[in-house]
C-alpha cells in the first residue's frame, strides 16, 4: 500500500514502524476498604519501584548513546519520584483518607503542580512539566500500560505519530529515528523544523496513517517524493536503498558548500540568512555559515510552557542570539500564534476560521501587556547586536502604524526605567497577506524592510489551508500569481531603497530561490539544513540566467508548468 505525505525534511529510509501514541492516564476517584491500607501502601511502593526501574533503564540507554545531558532530565524525575514531602502526603492520603494509590498520587501531584505554577522563579515553574511526566508515568504503570518514549528507542525505527509535542522532540533519540511520519503538520510545523535541523527524513500530513499501519510492520519512506510504502517487496526495497545512497552522496557533496560565501557564478553575492526556532547551541551553530538571522520564530519560546515567558527570560534568549551574530542583522519576529500554532500557557479563542481569525499581530494588539513585554525584552537586548524587529500577519497600514505605536510605548517604558536600548533598531513587516503585498509601494514608505512569508502568502493568495493534507495539490508554491506578487513587492521596496527577503520555505527551495534571485530579492533566509544546497545552487547560477527564469515563472500559465520548467532548467546545477 502507498500513502502520500508532505516531504518536509529530505531523506529516504526503510525500517520497522514504531507507532507512537502517548498514553494519557486519567485518574479516577477511588477509595479502599478500611483495613486494606497496608496492601495499598505496598502497591504504591511497587509503582515507585517500577517507575524507578524504567527511569534507570532510560538513563542507561541515553548514557550509552552519549546523551548525558538528556539523561540528567531523568535523574531529576527520579528525585521527584522520591521527594520526601510528596511521598509523605501520598502515604498519608492512602493510610488515613483511604484513597486508592492512583487517586492519592493524582491529588498530591496536582497540588504541587498548582503550587509550582505560581512560582516567580522560571526554573521552578519549568519543573511543572517534569512533575506531570512523573505523575503520568506512575499512573500509566498502575494501569498496566507499557512505556512509550521517544527518548530511548531500542532499535532504529520509523516513528509514526499523530503529531509530536515539543517535549517529545526535545528528548528525541535522534540516532535511532530513521524517519518521522505524522498525520498532521506542514512544512513549518514544529515537528518539521526539528526534523530538518536533526536531518531526519520526515513525511508529514499523512492522513489517518496511525490506523493504517501496525507497530513493527515494515515500511519504506521516501521523504523526497513524499510517499510511504507499507510492506515493501524486495524490489521496492532495493529501489529505496539506491535512492538513499544517491541522496546521501548528494548531501555529502552539498555539505562542501556550507562554509563558502553565497556567491553566484558571475560574482554577485546574495546573502543567505538563517531561520531560527530557538537559541540552542545546535541551532546557533549556523552562525558560522550565514550572514544573519532572517527569521527568529519567537513563538517557540512560548510553546510547551505553563506560563508566559517573562521579560527577563526573553531578554536572555534574544541577547544570546544577538551576541552570537555580532554586527550581522538578527530579525526577530514578534509573537505569531493562532492558526496552526497553539500555546499551552494561553487560552486562545475558539474560532470557525482560525487562519483568518484573531492571530499573530491581531492577537498581540488584543493583549497589550504580552506584546509590550516582548518588545521591551527585544529592545533591551538590542544593545548586544544588530536587531531588526519584524511584525507577522500585517494586512494594512493601520496594522503597521499601530504596531509601531507599541514599539514607541515599549521604548518609553524602558526610558522611564532608565534601561538603555539601541537607537538603530530596524522595523519591518512580513508580507504574507495579499492585501499588504498589493500596496507594497505604500508599505515601503512606512518601514525599514520586509520579508516575504511565502508559506502564508501561498495559503492566502490561493485560498488553500496550508495544513490540510487533502488539499496538497492546490497548495502550489510555484503558482505564477505568487511570483507576480513577490516581484511587485521587491520592485516597490527597491524604489524606496529598502531590502526585501524571503523567509518562508521558498527561500530554502532551490527552484524557487533561483527565481527569487532573478526577481531581485535582497537576501534569502532558511533553516540550516538548506544552506549548503542553496549556496551550491547559487555557485552555478548567473544573474542573467536567474532573470530569465524569473521572467518565465511570471509568465507561464500554471504552477505545474512553472515547476516542470524550473526543474528541467536547474537539475544540472543541483
Ligand atoms: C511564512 O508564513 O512563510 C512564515 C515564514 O511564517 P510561518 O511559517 O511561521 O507562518
Ligand atoms: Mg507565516
Amino acid at each position: 500500500m502507498e500513502y502520500k505525505g508532505n516531504p518536509v525534511s529530505e531523506g529516504v529510509a526503510v525500517g520497522k514502524v514504531y507507532l507512537y501514541q502517548p498514553y494519557v492516564p486519567q485518574a479516577v476517584e477511588g477509595e479502599i476498604p478500611e483495613g486494606e491500607a497496608p496492601a495499598a501502601i505496598a502497591r504504591y511502593e511497587s509503582l515507585l519501584a517500577a517507575a524507578k526501574e524504567e527511569l534507570a533503564e532510560i538513563r542507561r540507554r541515553l548514557e550509552a548513546a552519549g546523551n548525558g545531558d538528556k539523561a540528567k532530565i531523568f535523574t531529576a524525575h527520579n528525585d521527584i519520584l522520591f521527594d520526601v514531602a510528596m511521598d509523605e502526603e501520598i502515604r498519608d492520603k492512602i493510610e488515613y483518607d483511604f484513597m486508592t494509590p492512583e487517586w492519592a498520587i493524582h491529588k498530591v501531584y496536582e497540588k504541587f503542580i498548582k503550587l509550582l505554577s505560581k512560582a516567580k522563579d522560571d526554573l521552578i515553574r519549568e519543573r511543572v512539566a517534569d512533575l506531570r511526566d512523573v505523575k503520568n508515568r506512575l499512573l500509566r504503570i498502575a494501569a498496566g500500560v507499557p512505556e512509550k518514549n521517544l527518548a530511548a528507542l531500542e532499535e532504529p525505527v520509523i516513528v509514526v505519530a499523530h503529531d509530536l509535542l515539543p517535549s517529545d522532540t526535545a528528548t528525541l533519540d535522534r540516532e535511532r529515528v530513521l524517519a518521522l511520519v505524522t498525520e498532521v503538520g506542514g512544512a513549518t510545523s514544529h515537528s518539521a523544523i526539528i526534523a530538518r535541523s536533526y536531518e531526519i527524513p520526515a513525511l508529514l500530513g499523512v492522513d489517518g496513517i496511525l490506523s493504517k499501519l501496525a507497530h513493527g510492520q515494515e515500511a519504506a519512506v521516501d521523504a523526497i517524493a513524499g510517499v510511504l510504502v507499507a510492506d515493501p517487496d524486495p524490489e521496492v526495497k532495493a529501489g529505496f536503498a539506491k535512492k538513499r545512497e544517491d541522496f546521501l552522496r548528494r548531501r555529502a557533496e552539498e555539505k562542501k558548500f556550507l562554509p563558502l560565501p553565497p556567491k553566484m557564478a558571475d560574482g554577485t553575492v546574495l546573502p543567505v540568512h538563517l531561520n531560527l526556532g530557538s537559541a540552542s547551541d545546535q541551532e546557533l551553530a549556523g552562525a558560522a555559515y550565514t550572514d544573519g538571522v532572517g527569521l527568529f520564530r519567537t513563538e517557540f519560546i512560548y510553546m510547551g510552557k505553563e506560563q508566559l515567558p517573562t521579560e527577563e527570560e526573553q531578554y536572555e534568549i534574544y541577547k544570546k542570539i544577538l551576541t552570537a551574530f555580532g554586527d550581522r542583522p538578527v530579525t526577530l519576529r514578534t509573537l505569531d500564534i493562532g492558526g496552526d500554532k497553539k500555546l499551552q500557557c494561553m487560552e486562545l479563542p475558539v474560532e470557525e476560521n482560525p487562519f483568518l481569525g484573531n492571530r499573530a499581530l491581531r492577537l498581540c494588539f488584543s493583549m497589550p501587556e504580552v506584546f509590550l513585554t516582548q518588545l521591551r525584552a527585544a529592545l533591551r537586548a538590542s544593545v548586544h547586536g544588530n536587531l531588526w524587529i519584524m511584525f507577522p500577519m500585517v494586512g494594512s497600514l493601520d496594522d503597521i502604524r499601530r504596531a509601531k505605536g507599541f514599539v514607541e510605548t515599549a521604548k518609553k517604558q524602558l526610558e522611564e526605567r532608565g534601561v538603555p536600548y539601541s537607537k538603530d533598531v530596524k522595523i519591518g513587516i512580513m508580507i504574507e497577506i495579499p492585501s499588504i503585498a498589493l500596496i507594497a509601494d505604500l508599505a515601503a514608505k512606512e518601514v525599514d524592510f520586509a520579508s516575504i512569508g511565502t508559506n502564508d502568502l501561498t495559503q492566502y493568495a490561493t485560498a488553500v489551508d496550508r495544513m490540510n493534507p487533502a488539499l496538497r495539490e492546490y497548495y502550489q508554491s510555484y503558482h505564477p500569481a505568487l511570483f507576480r506578487l513577490i516581484g511587485y513587492v521587491i520592485e516597490s521596496f527597491a524604489k524606496e531603497g529598502k531590502p526585501v527577503s524571503v523567509c518562508g520555505e521558498m527561500g530554502g527551495d532551490p527552484y524557487a530561490a533561483a527565481v527569487l534571485a532573478g526577481l531581485g530579492i535582497s537576501k534569502l533566509s532558511m533553516g540550516l539544513a538548506s544552506v549548503a544546497r542553496i549556496k551550491k545552487l547559487l555557485s552555478g547560477l548567473t544573474m542573467e540566467k536567474a532573470r530569465e527564469l524569473a521572467g518565465k515563472a511570471r509568465s507561464l500559465p500554471t504552477g505545474q508548468e512553472v515547476e516542470s520548467y524550473l526543474k528541467a532548467q536547474l537539475e544540472p546545477l543541483l
